[in-house]
């Protein structure tokens, strides 16, 4: 009984990861054209990721505000502003101040 319940863990922690991928590939498409569908799978993502302890990419976390669980478009709901080698974004929802270092040497552009 133990052992078919642990199974039935791990496969929903599999379904959790891919739904937060799907999720966050629904978030980036969605972020600048459509902010209801963008917020939704924001909030989805960070409920899931908590639930069963599902990490997300760096760069998705970025776009997400943890305190309005709502997406942050910089110019649209939130500022980015950069200060001596850290991102400064702020969520002009809630006020919520994020600093980022900027990782030098990795500049993909
Ligand atoms: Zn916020």
């Amino acid at each position: 009984m133990s052992s078919r319940r642990s199974r039935r863990k791990s496969d929903r922690r599999r379904e959790a990861e891919e739904a937060v991928r799907q999720l966050s590939e629904i978030l980036v498409d969605c972020l600048q054209s459509n902010t209801e569908i963008a917020n939704n799978a924001a909030s989805q993502i960070l409920s899931i990721g908590k639930k069963h302890g599902v990490r997300t990419d760096s760069s998705i976390k970025r776009t997400i505000c943890r305190t309005c669980m709502q997406s942050l478009v910089p110019g649209k709901s939130s500022r980015v502003r950069i200060h001596s080698k850290t991102i400064k974004t702020t969520c002009l929802r809630c006020g919520r101040i994020k600093r980022e270092a900027i990782e030098l040497g990795s500049e993909e552009l």
